[in-house]
């Protein structure tokens, strides 16, 4: 099992975020748009991203994000402007702080009447004179887990257990068990921020920076709790259980939403739990989506005779395999309704199919050796016979 920390998940989902984008082209908009096209586009991107429609799925949570950024943006006449002149690179940094943008909730109800411009109207406070409460969410962590074979047949039960840094119970996350062990920073009066003016060619801008005595913080720990060393969070060992689905895929990684890391501040919610999905090698199936393919080895007689092989299978009946008399070796045989169940079509199995394989051996016993010689010549072409095979053979070669 390994855990990785956001920014090795963030490298993983890295083809995703690698070039900001441009939050006109995110909401698939006209620079002149107006305010209701906006919201139109951010509503309907929002419902077809939101997570309650996209269980588990990063990519789509990705999205959702970016969707969100671009209307808490572009929903703001301020913060538009600034965006129309500067784009991505503006002057002071990232509107939402060293953090960059967090997400915000909003229900799929909301999506579809209006109740969510409460909640972006809320994000920049109006003219800088609230205290900007940075609401950070906690990193997410990727866990992977491997499953049997026969999991992907069943779907299965699991549990999982690993370390994760967990809001501190020794001093509830203040840094100190002591009450007076922490003190309001004095140098930025516990914002955590710094503000100064800033000429920007021809505008002068207000700046706003992290607090360098407290790090942002807001608060200095004069008695740090030993736990923690004064950091609010400690390592703790956390186990889930979840269920894998039948028909799962190979690198599925499922959320579990919560179950990541304490948010550093008090006030911010816990990141989430991916577990990534790996399924263990079957003794000789292969996988493609739902089918099955495997191979088996037969001898000369069984291609030319034909024969019946049973296989013990995945879903607990036998795997009876008839193999015609006269096959040839490359030929399949297709199992329908014997392979694994299917994710997308909720109903009905993909097939299993078998590959006949001649296997010659390597080294005969005497006895056997003195029955082949005895059938060699009945069974081998004269010359004239082979000559018309070999053609045969090119003839059939050209034509495929
Ligand atoms: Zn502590
Ligand atoms: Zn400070």
């Amino acid at each position: 099992m390994q855990l990785f920390k956001e920014d090795r998940l963030n490298e993983c989902l890295g083809e995703y975020m690698s070039a900001k984008r441009d939050y006109y082209e995110i909401l698939g908009i006209q620079r002149n748009s107006s305010a209701s096209e906006i919201k139109n586009a951010f509503r309907s991107l929002a419902r077809k991203y939101h997570p309650d429609k996209n269980q588990g799925d990063a990519e789509s949570e990705i999205k959702f994000k970016e969707v969100q950024e671009a209307y808490a943006i572009l929903s703001d006449a301020n913060e538009k402007r600034k965006y129309d002149t500067y784009g991505h690179n503006r002057p002071g940094g990232s509107p939402f702080g060293s953090g960059g943008f967090e997400g915000v909730n909003i229900s799929i109800e909301d999506l579809f009447g209006g109740g969510f411009e409460s909640v972006f109207g809320s994000i920049f406070g109006s003219g800088g004179r609230s205290r900007r409460t940075k609401r950070q969410r906690g990193s997410d962590l990727l866990v992977r887990h491997t499953v049997t074979f026969q999991a992907v047949m069943d779907g299965s039960k699991e549990s999982i257990e690993f370390e994760v840094l967990k809001t501190c119970k020794n001093c509830n996350g203040l840094g100190s068990p002591e009450p007076d062990g922490v003190r309001e920073c004095p140098a930025c009066d516990g914002r955590g921020r710094i503000q100064r003016i800033e000429k920007v060619g021809p505008f002068t801008q207000q700046v706003v920076t992290d607090c360098s005595s407290c790090r942002g913080e807001g608060r200095i720990v004069h008695d740090p709790c030993t736990i923690c060393k004064g950091e609010g969070r400690s390592n703790e060992s956390k186990k889930v259980e979840f269920s894998v689905p039948p028909g799962v895929e190979n690198g599925t990684r499922l959320r579990m939403s919560g179950f990541g890391e304490s948010a550093k501040s008090e006030s911010g919610d816990p990141g989430h739990l991916y577990i990534e999905i790996n399924i263990d090698e079957h003794e000789w199936f292969e996988r493609d989506g739902s089918d099955l393919l495997m191979a088996i080895p037969l001898s000369y007689t069984d291609l030319v005779l034909g024969t019946t092989i049973e296989v013990p299978h995945l879903d607990g009946e036998l795997l009876k395999i008839k193999v015609p008399a006269g096959s040839k070796p490359g030929q399949t045989i297709l199992l329908k309704g014997r392979g694994l169940p299917s994710q997308r079509s909720r109903s009905g199995r993909g097939s299993v199919m078998v590959l006949l394989k001649l296997d010659l051996p390597s080294k005969i016993s005497r006895g056997l050796k003195k029955k082949l010689l005895e059938i060699r010549d009945e069974i081998s072409y004269s010359d004239d016979e082979l000559r018309d095979k070999i053609s045969e053979e090119a003839r059939s070669r050209r034509r495929g």
